[in-house]
């Protein structure tokens, strides 16, 4: 059953890097900090609501600081806690800069986790990460930061190495548990800090020539890691997950005017919602499969549902 746990604010569609992997949609678009706060009392207000935690995505959060400093006030003042504030780690013009602007967010009573994007496909130069980090370790503790990053199957140089050279000007250990699938997890740390490092592979949506080539299919979750959430675009959207596909109109469930028990009953009567968590994509994967309609198999749940979404419609039995 789709029962959200939490909102993820993507506060603006600006970014000031064009990483060629991104699945934003790069029209100018920001949300309202008025519009986005007047949803949480919304949620707050509500017998119906399971939301705990608010979390800040993008483009880049921190081109946005007045809306972090504002919807994170407005988080404590309703007693939400946080999850994470997404970031590309590069977006300061000098350190003074970096310094200020995440002491602004740490002063408005922020105290979550900063999750670092990091690897080949974002291409930060290491220094800058390095102050990046060490200014996050000052600010908001030695284990504020986590990082997610991207490992590339194709053409790019393996993870690994970006992160093991990354520990080393830290002066930390590293370890790392990665599977031949290149998903897996690796640790930075010493006994004062520790870094976990979150690695996925490349996400292909439904019509790239890389989609569906893998040898086996996704675990089915019923979106369990990427779902249970809140995803309110930029463009006031709301989708139920943060996965690739979530811009894609079948699997958007209300607008962020809207208030959270009619998004709740929107979502209720989406179809997509329906198949994603309650009847399993794996039984849509079976029925394409019999009517000849799928190109192949896919380890990601996302390509599938973003292939269902193109379709416009959902096989049934
Ligand atoms: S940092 Fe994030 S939002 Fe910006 S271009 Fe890269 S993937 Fe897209
Ligand atoms: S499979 Fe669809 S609903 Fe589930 S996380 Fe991916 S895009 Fe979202």
């Amino acid at each position: 059953m789709f029962n959200p746990t939490e909102i993820i604010f993507a506060v603006t569609t600006a970014c000031n890097l064009h990483c060629p992997h991104c699945f934003v949609n790069r029209e100018p678009n920001n949300l309202s900090a008025d519009e986005a706060i007047q949803f949480l009392e919304s949620v707050h207000n509500s017998t119906n609501s399971s939301i705990e935690k608010v979390g800040f995505s993008g483009g880049e959060p921190f081109l946005t600081i007045p809306f972090l400093c504002d919807v994170i006030k407005a988080s404590i003042d309703m007693d939400f806690m946080f999850d994470r504030i997404m970031t590309n780690g590069d977006w300061w013009k000098n350190e003074d800069d970096l310094k200020t602007s995440l002491q602004r967010v740490y002063d408005a009573g922020y105290d979550g986790k900063i999750g670092l994007s990091y690897d080949n496909f974002h291409g930060q130069n290491e220094d800058r990460i390095v102050t990046f980090i060490k200014n996050v370790w000052e600010i908001f503790g030695t284990d504020a930061l986590e990082i997610q990053s991207v490992n590339s199957t194709s053409t790019l140089p393996s993870i690994s190495k970006k992160l093991k050279s990354l520990s080393e000007r830290l002066n930390l250990g590293y370890e790392e548990n990665i599977s031949d699938s290149g998903r897996g997890i690796a640790s930075l740390s010493d006994e004062g800090h520790f870094i976990p490092a979150y690695i996925q592979t490349e996400s292909y949506q439904a019509d790239d020539p890389r989609a569906f080539r893998d040898s086996t299919w996704f675990r089915e979750d019923y979106c369990e890691s990427m779902g249970q959430l809140l995803f309110i675009h930029a463009t006031g959207d709301i989708a139920p997950c943060c996965g690739f596909a979530n811009e894609s109109q079948p699997l958007l469930i209300g607008k962020v005017t809207d208030t959270f028990d009619a998004v709740l009953e929107k979502a209720g009567r989406n179809r997509m919602v329906k198949i994603c968590y309650e009847e399993g994509l794996s039984k849509q994967a079976t029925l394409l499969k019999k009517k000849g309609k799928l190109p192949g198999k896919t380890s990601d749940a996302c390509t599938l549902c973003d292939l269902l979404c193109r379709q416009g419609g959902m096989e049934r039995p």
